[in-house]
């Protein structure tokens, strides 16, 4: 399978602006941005999607988010921030390669990103049997 293009920033062949760097991540401002200090921070295991990430990668990932999330916070200025993280193209993932958005948010910047919450209809009896079938397979 070809190389993704996070593959290719990992290894020096395009260039990037990037933040931070340790064993298990790269983190670089992203190129569209939709928010003042948007930052991608991107696994060296070129997983594409989060349920494929080995554990010993998603601890890594876990680890450096809340130093580079500190980092981006105090740059910009930013209080409020999300943290996106797409898995698959319905979820509107472009890049097939485990990458967290921090997404600075803003009361006098503007912010392309929008979150809305509209609860589904699901009844109390499907809940518990899909709340056991998750469990069984954790
Ligand atoms: P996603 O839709 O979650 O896969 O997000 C992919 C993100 O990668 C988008 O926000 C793009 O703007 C960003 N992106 C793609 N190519 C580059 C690049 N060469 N440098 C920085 N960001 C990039």
């Amino acid at each position: 399978m070809a190389q993704s293009i996070f593959s290719r920033i990992i290894q020096g062949e395009i260039p990037c602006h990037r933040v931070y760097q340790d064993e298990h991540v790269l983190a670089f401002l992203d190129i569209h941005p939709v928010s003042y200090g948007h930052t991608l921070v991107v696994t060296k295991e070129p997983a594409p999607t989060m349920h494929e990430l080995s554990s010993r990668a998603a601890a890594g990932l876990g680890a450096a988010l809340p130093r580079i999330c500190r980092a981006v916070l105090g740059a910009t200025g930013a209080e409020a921030y999300n943290l996106v993280q797409n898995n698959g193209t319905l979820a509107g993932q472009e890049v097939n390669h485990v990458h967290v958005h921090i997404i600075p948010r803003y009361a006098d910047r503007p912010v392309g990103l929008g979150v809305r919450w509209e609860p589904i209809e699901v009844d109390g009896q499907e809940l518990e049997e899909l709340g056991r079938r998750i469990a069984r397979l954790c």
